[in-house]
């Protein structure tokens, strides 16, 4: 009995092991035939480069791209013999000032001027010395695609001669000097060894057949610096990540040039290869599950050199569909004007300074969804990689509102696409996210309009200090804390005739708090009404950070008010309105408002507070309510030329309902229901 019982879990077992090795899709490894170049540029492609420089279509940019690369060979710069340091070390510590580098042991703060030099600020400037470096020897080496001249493709070799020449000497060390599994030699981490390894990878590929390289020269350079250097990424194993992307195309890389098929295969089907990474760290909106569009692309970036590397060598890795996902997901959370909202560890950048990805998307699916974004065509990626011609008729980008439970995050747009409202409403659980849920962004009238505070470079403690309190976002925080132990859910999205809405419950630290918001765009205001509740008596503070200016304040009272509360702190010129305003205006452009419709009885204090950069100075309102529920009702009227805001009429009833009446709608929210009709 005991035998054939084991005998058939045995069975079970093997089965089991057989479903999970099939489901995790191990890729059949193909080696490179041929000699270099091969990886990042066939031999066909590089042809079609050279014709391009002659096509009106592309000439000017292969010019610039030439003038470029003269430029860099005209005064190179003396490569450091010494291992760079993080550069998120590398902004003023008092302000969050970004550094203008007088030498390279000097650097002074862009905002108050003071000079800093020493460890590790000039060890953090080594770092962007290599990056320079070694960016010039990517555009070189495509200049030398087009123009095969020896002189290019020697300061190639001659630069990873030298690097190799002490690449093993350098000592490991990471972003605080110690020898961690994340420490490096070049850098301070094995990511930003990964980044420059996938750069030394294309720039030699490019330049591999001249005849300005003995045998010789390429053993030094493959044993003494590519193969190291993967040695030294491989010892640290990241798991999901942005780094171990890095990782894998590093090594990826490195191995289809080296011709280390284990390499590949490690970076590949690895424990932590691509497609493990393909499989657990793409969500099925195809987004990043950083929550951060900056890591979005970041990762992205990373995984095209070993898409483009494995593809030449016969693995078509573009056909994995989380691929095209990647490329499908961040067209839907974009703000109107192309910009990605700076959620989460992320800045405020265009999906257009992306546009080269797409050129590489649209030729290999296309889509023409990702046209509208290809009417310049002026990218790198393009000249390489895009398509002869693209279709004449580009159309627009058609975004809709959506509710995405993995992203955590509901987007409510507007019929004319012109202003979109967005609920993220985080569980936090990842490094990169921001503790702050159920937060509200809005943009309208051609701009964020509630702001998020972005990133500051993480050495910096302002970073930690401000970008990453609750209080710098536009949702209540409890009694003065920033959220801790999140859960959420998104308990409504719906799209009606003439309004959208979400509503979004989170508890935290335990369902100590619960925070339920509910947000409905109508077609010229936003309803806001969010309820809290509390275990025991509490402070709930409302915060709102603006980009407009204040128009017609309400009378403040004269003496400041300073908060001592990590984040808080971090207000300026805070003051308490006199006696409780209804109505506030936020000025938008010179014909255009937001005026602010209050219906709580909170308290109200004004101040500003940092935006994207720290010197930013935003206008900020804030209003506290305490006890063991609150409810906060906000009406935002987006307003235009002479149009005066349709006052709401809001009132609660005896059972806690909230009513909120404008524009044609009537919003009912109670703890648990809610009601739109028009
Ligand atoms: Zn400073
Ligand atoms: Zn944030």
């Amino acid at each position: 009995m005991a035998v054939s019982s084991s005998f058939r879990s045995g069975i079970v077992l093997l089965l089991i092991c057989f479903l999970v090795s099939v489901s995790s899709g191990a890729l059949d490894i193909v080696m490179p035939a041929g000699t270099p170049p091969r990886l990042f540029m066939t031999e066909d492609e590089m042809v079609r480069l050279r014709a391009r420089a002659k096509d009106p279509q592309w000439e000017k940019q292969c010019a610039d791209l030439l003038k470029e690369a003269d430029s860099c060979l005209e005064n190179v710069p003396a490569i450091p013999h010494q291992g760079g340091q993080w550069t998120h070390w590398y902004s003023c510590p008092k302000d969050g000032g970004s550094f203008i580098t007088d030498t390279p042991t000097a650097h002074r703060c862009s905002v108050c001027g003071e000079v800093y030099s020493g460890y590790p600020y000039d060890d953090a400037y080594i770092t962007y010395m290599h990056n320079r470096y070694n960016n010039n020897l990517q555009t070189i080496a495509i200049a030398y695609v087009i123009e095969p001249t020896g002189v290019r493709a020697k300061h190639i070799r001659d630069s990873l001669l030298e690097y190799a020449s002490f690449y093993e000497d350098l000592p490991l060390h990471d972003r605080d000097g110690n020898t961690t599994l994340s420490a490096a030699r070049l850098y301070a981490q094995t990511l930003d060894e990964s980044v420059n390894l996938c750069k030394f990878c294309f720039a030699y590929d490019l330049v591999y057949g001249d005849p300005c390289f003995s045998e010789e020269d390429h053993r030094i350079i493959q044993e003494h610096l590519l193969l190291p250097m993967c040695e030294t990424i491989q010892r640290y194993d990241m798991r999901i990540s942005n780094w171990q992307t890095w990782h894998n195309s590093a090594v990826g890389c490195a191995g289809l040039l080296t011709g280390e098929r284990e390499l590949v295969d490690w970076a590949i089907n690895g424990k932590s290869g691509l497609m493990f990474q393909m499989e657990r760290s793409v969500l099925s909106g195809g987004m990043w599950y950083e929550g951060a569009p900056g890591y979005h692309w970041y990762s992205f970036h990373a995984l095209y050199y070993l898409l483009e590397a494995a593809g030449r060598a016969g693995m078509n890795l573009w056909n994995l569909p989380p691929v095209k996902r990647m490329l499908d997901g961040p067209l839907r959370q974009l703000y109107p004007d192309l910009t990605f909202p700076a959620i989460h560890d992320s800045p405020r950048t265009s999906i257009l300074g992306n546009r080269g990805f797409y050129e590489m998307g649209y030729s290999h699916f296309k889509d023409e969804r990702y046209l509208p974004l290809l009417t310049v065509r002026d990218s790198r990626d393009a000249l390489l990689y895009g398509a002869d011609s693209l279709p004449e008729e580009k159309g627009a980008l058609t975004l809709d509102s959506y509710n995405d439970d993995e992203e955590a995050l509901a987007v409510l747009r507007n019929p004319d696409g012109k202003t979109a409202v967005f609920l993220d409403y985080t569980r936090a659980r990842v490094g990169h996210m921001h503790p702050a849920t159920v937060n509200l962004l809005l943009f309208a009238q051609g701009e964020e309009r509630l702001a998020e505070a972005g990133r500051l470079p993480y050495g910096n403690p302002l970073h930690k200090e401000w970008c990453r309190q609750t209080v710098s976002h536009n949702t209540v925080v409890v009694n003065e804390t920033s959220h801790k132990r999140i859960e959420s859910a998104c308990t409504f999205f719906e799209v009606g005739e003439g309004w959208r809405a979400a509503r979004a419950m989170a508890t935290l630290d335990g369902e100590k708090y619960a925070l339920n918001r509910t947000v409905v765009l109508a077609d010229k205001a936003v309803i806001d009404i969010f309820r809290c509740r509390s275990k025991e008596d509490a402070l709930f503070d409302l915060p709102l950070h603006f980009r407009g200016e204040w128009a017609d304040l309400p009378e403040m009272k004269e003496e400041a008010v300073s908060f001592e509360a990590p984040g808080y702190r971090e207000f300026r010129e805070v003051k308490e309105a006199v006696s409780h305003a209804d109505w506030y205006t936020v000025a938008t452009g010179a014909s255009s408002r937001i005026v602010l419709q209050i219906a709580d009885a909170g308290q109200q204090f004004v101040g500003r507070s940092p935006g994207y950069q720290y010197e930013e100075n935003l206008p900020m309102l804030m209003r506290r309510l305490s006890g063991k529920e609150a409810v906060f009702v906000t009406v935002f009227h987006l307003l235009e030329g002479d149009a005066v805001p349709d006052a709401a009429r809001c009132s609660t009833d005896a059972s806690g309902t909230v009513t909120v009446q404008t524009g044609g709608l009537t919003v009912q929210a109670d703890e648990n229901a809610l009601r739109i009709t028009p």
